[in-house]
């Protein structure tokens, strides 16, 4: 392959285990890409700022430190023979650095045009892809004529680095905006007007090198304080909303040339539009489930990819649901959740945990995954499972 200034990528070759594969980052996405490597066998590590993070704790092999710290960075792709990340806000510069040397996927343009709400929101009108109306703000007066043009109520949120709702604020009145603004740091942001949706949906893909893609059937996802709280999978829609769903998600990868795995999430509007919510270059909280619920899971399909390996099958053995455990169950708990009250009370309950050890309001620590034949049980089953955590017995 010829390597040019403005692309630069490394030779496609296909590593087969025991080859080292890396990811940068060290959260719970990392660890279980890592776990689902060494599953197959390879000799899986991690750039993560601690030695204590949950994908440093079961990694074969970790080198500490920040991807944009070069003598880091280094030492991390001497070591690894292809590299992944585990989150988007990952600088593109660092991963064409990477790219100059090892395959990286996703790659720096996957991850710019991603990582950037201004972009990915132009990159989605740029291809004609649905999605919510929207205005960049950028100062004052831009704040101005997007209140002014997409009613109220808007939702600002900063074109960087926003994750699990943070750097978001729901206003409904010019001045709101404007204290909104402001509490955001007046940094560039995107204003987009409320959607009244009927429900949220994602879907996860998988793409390789070779352009050959699949999607996981779409899955129904409940926040809670602008946090994933539960997905189901498949979710209860009809036929041509499963259909559209994985499609525009297809799409999106090709469109973004995307090589591994990428996530799409939507509403689907009370008129039954789908309209894409965002974008994540990566394995995805709604994507946990496919851990047991399908023949390949979102980890392997990054495993696979990564490695140039074919893909595997994105169809469901069952369906199942995935509810969250953040860390305001441990403060409900009194610091000990009752894992013997869940798990006892249902033997079909898969516990994750991610070896966090400081919960937070907020911060995710674990998930509970359950298979069942019928989703709203799986689902129903699993909330019970997370009820009986912080049951206390007296
Ligand atoms: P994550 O990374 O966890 O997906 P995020 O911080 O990137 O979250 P978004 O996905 O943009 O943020 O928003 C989080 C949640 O807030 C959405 O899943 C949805 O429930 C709500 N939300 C965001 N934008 C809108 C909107 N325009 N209209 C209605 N609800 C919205
Ligand atoms: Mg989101």
């Amino acid at each position: 392959m010829t390597r040019t200034s403005t692309r630069p990528e490394a030779p496609a070759a296909i590593l087969t285990p025991p080859a080292a594969l890396g990811v940068i980052g060290g959260g719970q996405l990392g660890r279980m890409f890592i776990q689902a490597a060494q599953r197959m066998g390879f000799d899986a590590g991690v750039l993560a700022a601690t030695s204590e993070t949950p994908a440093a704790q079961v990694a074969s092999w970790h080198v500490v430190g920040l991807p944009d710290h070069l003598p880091a960075l280094r030492s991390f792709a001497s070591r690894a023979q292809a590299i992944t990340v585990e989150f988007e806000n990952v600088s593109a510069a660092a991963i064409r650095w990477c790219a100059q040397s090892r395959p990286t996927r996703p790659g720096w343009r996957t991850l710019w045009i991603t990582q950037n709400r201004l972009r990915e929101k132009r990159f989605l009108a740029r291809h004609a892809i649905p999605h919510a109306p929207w205005r960049p703000v950028c100062n004052t007066a831009e704040l101005e004529t997007a209140i002014a043009q997409l009613g109220s109520p808007v939702i600002l949120k900063t074109a960087d680095s926003g994750y699990d709702g943070k750097g978001q604020i729901r206003v409904e009145t010019l001045d709101q905006a404007r204290a909104g603004y402001r509490a955001l740091g007046n940094v560039p942001c995107v204003a987009e007007g409320w959607v009244e949706f009927a429900a949220e949906l994602s879907t996860v893909v998988a793409r390789g090198s070779d352009g050959q893609a699949v999607a996981y059937p779409v899955a129904l996802n409940q926040h809670s304080r602008h946090i994933l709280d539960s997905t189901v999978s498949p979710a209860p829609v009809g036929p041509i909303v499963a259909l559209e769903a994985r499609t525009l998600a297809l799409a999106i990868a090709q469109a973004l040339e995307a090589v591994g795995v990428l996530t799409v999430e939507f509403f689907l509007t009370r008129d039954g539009r789908l309209l894409v919510n965002e974008i994540a270059p990566r394995p995805h909280n709604s994507g946990h489930l496919t851990i047991e619920a399908s023949e390949c899971s979102q980890f392997e399909q990054q495993v696979r990819a990564l490695a140039g390996l074919p893909l595997g099958s994105s169809a469901l053995v069952s369906p199942a649901a995935m509810v969250n455990l953040l860390g305001d169950l441990w403060i409900e708990a009194g610091g000990k959740p009752d894992w013997a009250a869940a798990l006892g009370a249902d033997p079909a309950v898969s516990l994750h945990l991610y070896g966090k050890r400081t919960p937070a309001p907020g911060r995710k620590m674990g998930h509970l995954t359950v298979l069942d034949p019928d989703a709203d049980r799986a689902l129903a089953r699993a909330l019970e499972a997370r009820r009986a955590l912080s049951r206390r017995s007296t």
